[in-house]
Formats: structure tokens, C-alpha cells, sequence
């Protein structure tokens, strides 16, 4: 046989969480924000198994798995020191007995909480990269690779966030998980971060049925999720077809916003789940506002997608005094 160009056969994936992840009724933050009280359902990929969970890990199923069919023994990846991503490839290095090398932009003694402790406890290895544009982080990595290679290592390098197209596999896996599990959901709506995560979910349930909610975290997010969304699928999706709400970016990446904060708290004092400043409490801003503004209506079934990120609540100095005020006291 020859090959005829490139083939989509079964992707291969590793176990690193328990799935399904569980989907669990929202009814008293529902009623809040006057929706039905069976109109919105959490689907809690923050309770997966894996080092501390969250969306990374149905990525990194796909990704250690290429990179252990290629023969990889050392995975590298770029973030930003609080990367969850980066969390979850330490964590994932840990449990295949692979070595973790993370790229990070500024100096060590920054940062010393959330995230990074557990990239420690996993054993990894930080290359800071100093004053560095996040752009530059993927050169700085393939610096590192060559010279992993050049010392007798053999590292696969993953890129920002997990986002390629084998990465966006395990949330085309996701988003079938929910059609079976909640048949006729009609909105899934999810943080945009490197991107990945909506192209999976939009190639699996299409882009009418998923509502991103934009980070702040690259450039262009559109066009990234369309490129993605077209890669994993196979099919042409467009950027103009998405629906991409990018109102709730505030001061940017990061940045703990007012209405992020307010939804923060009400999620927690409603149904006592806990969501993060930078992705899940900017993708429940990004839900009520479009509660607000009648994108999501009431008698429709919406899904949040609860990627994880508790850690990073941990590391956010800004969010932590914010909560702490609000302590109540008695009597
Ligand atoms: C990375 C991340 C996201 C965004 O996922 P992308 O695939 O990067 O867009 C959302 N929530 C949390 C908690 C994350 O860590």
C-alpha cells in the first residue's frame, strides 16, 4: 500500500481521569439568575482525578499518548506561572514516570503559592525565561528540547495550554460524553483560554451549541478556536460562525474583574462550588451577562463547563484579599 496523504484513523489515548466527569443540577443559582430551576446543569470537569483536576486532562490523554508513541521520556511546556495547563503535564509526567520541563516568563521567588507548589510536589523542573513576550516562550522551549536531545533526552514538546489538534481530541470526547449524558443540551458554555477546549466541544456538538467566553489569554481567539475547531474535525468551521462573547476580559489575562468576583460569590453562596479569577468565574460572568442580554433564555437547557482552576484561586493575591473582606462575622 502507499499512503495517499494524511489519515484520520482512531486517536489513541492514555487513562488519566475517571470518567464521565459528573454532571450535577445548578437549581438555586439557576432561580438567581431567573432561569428555570432545572435549566442549568454544571458539568464538573474539575472532579476528574488527576493532580488537583480541570480541563487539561482529557488534552493531555491524547498528548502523553502521541508523545509516548513517539518515545518520548521528558514532556516540555510553556504557560504562565499560574498555568493550570502546566499543573496538569507535571502531574501527568509524575504518573507515566516522564520528566517535566516547564517554561515560564519571569524570575524564580515571584510566585510561590497555588500552582507552583503543586508543580513542585510533582517534581517538575521550571526554566524561568525572565522578561520574555509570551510568544517567545515556544522558541525558548524548542531551545530547550534541542538541548535535551543534544544531552541524550527525548522531549515532546506540547504547546501553550495543551491547544493542538490532538489536545482538542479529548474535548470532542467531552462533548459526546454530554450529548449521552444530557441528550438536547442546547448551550455549553466554557472559558476561552489557548483555545482548545471550545474547538473540541464546537467540532462535537457544533457552533451553534457552544458560547465561549473569551479570557484575554492570546490574540485572535476566533481565528484560533476556527483553525482548531477545522483541524480536529475535519470539517471547514468558521471564525464568523462561532459565538465568542469578549466583554468579559476586563484589565486583561488574568485580572480579577467586578463582575468575575460577583460571580465568584454568588456560584459559591448558591450551590457551594467553587470557581476560579481567571477562567471558570469569567465564564459564569460571561453566562449571566448573556442571561442578561437574552442570549440564554429560560426553558433551554445551558451547561457550564466547570474547567477547574482551583489552585489558581490560591495563587491570585488580588482575589484572595478580595475574599477574605468579605469574611462575615458573629455576632
Ligand atoms: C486552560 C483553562 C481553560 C481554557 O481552556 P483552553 O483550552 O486553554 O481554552 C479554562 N479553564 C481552566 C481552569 C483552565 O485551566
Amino acid at each position: 500500500m502507499t499512503a495517499t496523504g494524511p489519515t484520520r484513523s482512531a486517536p489513541h489515548r492514555v487513562a488519566l481521569g475517571t470518567w464521565p466527569s459528573p454532571l450535577e443540577p445548578a437549581p438555586r443559582l439557576a432561580v438567581a439568575l431567573g432561569l428555570g430551576k432545572e435549566d442549568l446543569w454544571f458539568k464538573r470537569d474539575d472532579l476528574v482525578g488527576l493532580g488537583g483536576g480541570g480541563n487539561k486532562t482529557r488534552k493531555l490523554e491524547f498528548i502523553v499518548a502521541a508523545a509516548l508513541a513517539a518515545g518520548a521520556d521528558t514532556l516540555v511546556t510553556v504557560g504562565a506561572p499560574q498555568s493550570n495547563h502546566a499543573r496538569l503535564t507535571a502531574a501527568a509526567g509524575a504518573r507515566f514516570g516522564l520528566d517535566v520541563v516547564l517554561v515560564f516568563p519571569g524570575h524564580p521567588g515571584g510566585t510561590r503559592s497555588g500552582n507552583i507548589t503543586l508543580d513542585a510536589l510533582f517534581g517538575a523542573r521550571v526554566h524561568w525565561a525572565g522578561k520574555v513576550a509570551r510568544e517567545q516562550l515556544d522558541e525558548i522551549a524548542r531551545d530547550i528540547a534541542n538541548q535535551l536531545r543534544k544531552d541524550g533526552a527525548h522531549p515532546a514538546v506540547i504547546p501553550l495550554g495543551g491547544s493542538s489538534p490532538v489536545g482538542a481530541q479529548g474535548y470532542v470526547r467531552a462533548g459526546e460524553e454530554l450529548s449521552s449524558q444530557l441528550p438536547g443540551a442546547h448551550t455549553s458554555v466554557v472559558a476561552l483560554g489557548s483555545g482548545g477546549t471550545m474547538a473540541g466541544l464546537v467540532a462535537a456538538l457544533g457552533s451553534e451549541h457552544v458560547l465561549g467566553i473569551d479570557t484575554g489569554a492570546i490574540a485572535e481567539p476566533a481565528n484560533v478556536v476556527s483553525s482548531l475547531a477545522t483541524d480536529t474535525s475535519g470539517r471547514t468551521i468558521t471564525a464568523e460562525g462561532l459565538y465568542i462573547r469578549t466583554d468579559q476580559v476586563g484589565e486583561g489575562y488574568a485580572h480579577l474583574t467586578e463582575a468575575t468576583a460577583d460571580a465568584i460569590e454568588l456560584t459559591a453562596r448558591t450551590e457551594g462550588v467553587v470557581l476560579d479569577p481567571t477562567y471558570t468565574g469569567r465564564a459564569m460572568a460571561g453566562l449571566i451577562a448573556a442571561v442578561r442580554d437574552g442570549m440564554i433564555l429560560r426553558g433551554q437547557t445551558t451547561v457550564f463547563w466547570h474547567t477547574g482552576g482551583l489552585p489558581g484561586l490560591f495563587g491570585h493575591p488580588q482575589a484572595l484579599q478580595r475574599f477574605e473582606s468579605t469574611l462575615r462575622q458573629y455576632p
